[in-house]
């Protein structure tokens, strides 16, 4: 019987071989997600919703202003959430940054970088490749019913973010009431399990909030003169001329230097526009909570703001705590509570939602579970041919210190992280031995990232309303 058997067994053994070698050779051209999605079924019906804050600082998390809390739902969340108390972002701009979100991947490896959206231009990797899965794609290949909310227009369509989704509701002017209405609606329509994406722009420039949230946080524009009222509540003017200047494209500023009433009046209206964001994110949570406990909620920022820290404005351009740390909440299902102090980073979310619905980790992704790993090496990178940003800067956080390497004009900072969270006490001098640890983790970093490198990015042209809210943005000239 078995030496009857045995060149059938061998046969097949060769055709098994030859199938596997095949399947391999299709592998190499194929996402680790498609091949997984042909194999796994749903491991678990839990829910998901991310909820990106735009520009939103991770230090004005449990402030007040005039009496007023900022951030009262995220504080209410004390206890029940796991909150990330030392998170950072990959970029400090919409664009990479979110790509490092939802795909796992560092900026070097993605490749949406830089600012121009335009085919003319010569820095081609902007738009998100089609080959990369995101989180949208591995949780629709899971059977998720997948929305969006999308108020940045640096994740339109256009640009590759929508891939994955059934529902990409964009808007360029939604404010947080609307976000929270729509993505109710699309909730209520949705079926279970479900993936809910809500981007909320309201503490990103111009700074808008309603007439009740400046009243709360004590806005009081009758103190300035009319001039400097005007500069502030027109302060994207104000911001593009500051960047132009302190990247080196102007000699001076064409406005005069606000008075310090001045500057408090625009963390003021920055601030109003914390707290309508928490009210509405609050009001967004609480109402899916409600109905569908089997949740789990991602809370948090694509990166921070800069106000005349270390005199900068904005974000994008430097990778210092005030635009590079956010905040990073885990709520509901499977959630253990509790405050954590190691370092993460964004590209840490995707692999800790996997890990929290029991889903398997894709092959390619860079980021860990954030509830399984310690302390290890984070890294973040913004670079910009734009005129207006022309930076290049690269750091990385180890052990307790921050390298951050400023390649434009070649220097290097070191600072203690998280403790000297101004970064007043630069210790590259002093401290030779730790800047030659950190560049070589980052020498690592780059070869991991030229390893992981697999899309070659694509270019996108966008619509001429698009464009015209990311110029208003100050993402371009
Ligand atoms: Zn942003």
């Amino acid at each position: 019987m078995e030496k009857k058997f045995a060149p059938i067994i061998v046969i097949c053994c060769l055709l098994g071989v030859g199938v596997v070698l095949i399947g391999l050779g299709i592998g190499l051209y194929k996402t680790s997600t498609e091949l997984n999605r042909s194999r796994r079924a749903p491991v678990k019906t839990t829910n998901v919703v991310l909820i990106v804050m735009d520009a939103f600082r991770a230090d004005r998390v449990g402030q007040v202003r005039n009496g007023v809390p900022l951030t009262p739902f995220l504080d209410s969340l004390g206890g029940e959430a796991a909150v990330f108390r030392s998170a950072v972002s990959n970029c400090t701009w919409t664009r990479p940054s979110m790509t490092s979100l939802l795909t796992s991947l560092y900026v070097d490896a993605h490749q949406v970088i830089y600012g121009a959206l335009v085919k003319e231009d010569p820095d081609a990797f902007n738009a998100l490749a089609p080959e990369i899965p995101t989180m949208a794609t591995v949780l629709k290949a899971y059977g998720y019913n997948t929305l969006a909310i999308q108020t940045n227009g640096n994740l339109f369509p256009e640009l590759g973010f929508s891939k994955g989704f059934d529902v990409y509701r964009t808007s360029l002017d939604a404010d947080a009431t609307q976000v929270t209405d729509w993505a109710l609606e699309e909730w209520n329509r949705a079926r279970t399990p479900f993936f809910l994406y809500a981007h909320y722009m309201d503490p990103h420039l111009p700074y808008e909030p309603p007439q009740q949230h400046r009243d709360m946080v004590g806005y009081a524009p009758e103190t300035l003169s009319n001039e400097e009222r005007a500069v502030v509540e027109n302060f994207r003017d104000y911001y593009r001329a500051h960047c132009e200047f302190m990247t080196g494209q102007t000699p001076n500023s064409p406005f005069a230097p606000l008075s310090d009433a001045g500057k408090e009046a625009v963390k003021l209206l920055y601030d109003a526009s914390i707290r309508y964001t928490d009210d509405h994110v609050g009001r967004l949570v609480k109402t899916i909570r409600e109905k569908a406990p089997d949740t789990l909620f991602i809370i948090t920022a694509d990166h921070g703001e800069h106000f005349w820290d270390h005199e900068f404005l904005g974000h994008g351009l430097t990778l210092y705590n005030c635009e590079l740390r956010v905040p990073l909440f885990f709520l509901g299902a499977g959630v253990p509570p509790g405050e954590y102090d190691h370092v993460v980073e964004l590209v840490d979310v995707l692999p800790s939602v996997a890990g929290l619905l029991g889903l398997p980790r894709e092959h390619n992704w860079q980021g860990a579970d954030a509830f399984r790993s310690e302390d290890k090496p984070v890294y973040a990178k913004t670079k910009s041919s734009n005129p207006r940003w022309n930076t290049d800067w690269e750091m990385v956080i180890s052990e307790g210190k921050k390298l951050v390497l400023n390649h434009k004009d070649g220097t290097a900072h070191l600072f203690t992280f998280p403790q000297d969270g101004l970064e007043s006490e630069d210790l590259g001098k002093e401290d030779p031995t730790t800047v030659g640890r950190l560049r070589e983790l980052l020498r690592q970093h780059h070869l991991k990232n030229l390893q992981a490198r697999r899309a070659k990015g694509k270019q996108a042209e966008m619509d001429t309303a698009t464009l015209e809210q990311l110029r208003n943005l100050g993402y371009m000239n």
